[in-house]
């Protein structure tokens, strides 16, 4: 993907604060992050949505976030990853978010609607789904 911001970024078109790389990962810090050490874990696979990713391209990026977590020393942090523009995706190359929340003001806002549990409901939306696994 030649106009994509992240392949550029992993070719070294664009300029990063890489924080690690393997065959398979690249994490570099968030241009405009949300808290100190916000940064992103990506496959080197492009694709857009996690669900466009194989399996052995995903192996690596949860150790790679535990470790940026440690490095940070951060405490608190969210791990977060966007998929289509109304769960806030802005950029179509699959990323992971570590950011760390050292405090109210800065990190991840989170809005969290829980909904009214229906027990029946839920059940037959489970066994539905259950079916597919
Ligand atoms: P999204 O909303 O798609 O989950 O998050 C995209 C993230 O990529 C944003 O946090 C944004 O700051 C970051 N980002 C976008 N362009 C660049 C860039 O050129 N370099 C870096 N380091 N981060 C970027
Ligand atoms: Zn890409």
């Amino acid at each position: 993907m030649a106009a994509c911001i992240f392949c550029r970024i992993i070719k070294g078109e664009i300029p990063s604060f890489k924080l690690f790389e393997s065959d398979k990962v690249f994490a570099f810090l968030d241009i405009q992050p949300l808290s100190r050490g916000h940064a992103l874990v990506i496959p080197k696979y492009h694709g857009a949505k996690l669900t466009d990713i194989p399996d052995d391209h995903l192996t690596e990026i949860l150790p790679v976030a535990k470790k940026i977590a440690q490095v940070t020393g951060a405490t608190d942090f969210n791990v977060l990853q966007n998929n289509g523009r109304i769960a806030h995706q802005v950029v179509d190359h699959v990323h992971f978010h570590m950011i760390p929340k050292p405090n109210e003001e800065e990190g991840l806002g989170i809005g969290w609607p829980a909904q009214a549990t229906d027990m029946d409901k839920l059940k037959e939306y489970y066994e539905s789904i259950k079916a597919k696994m």
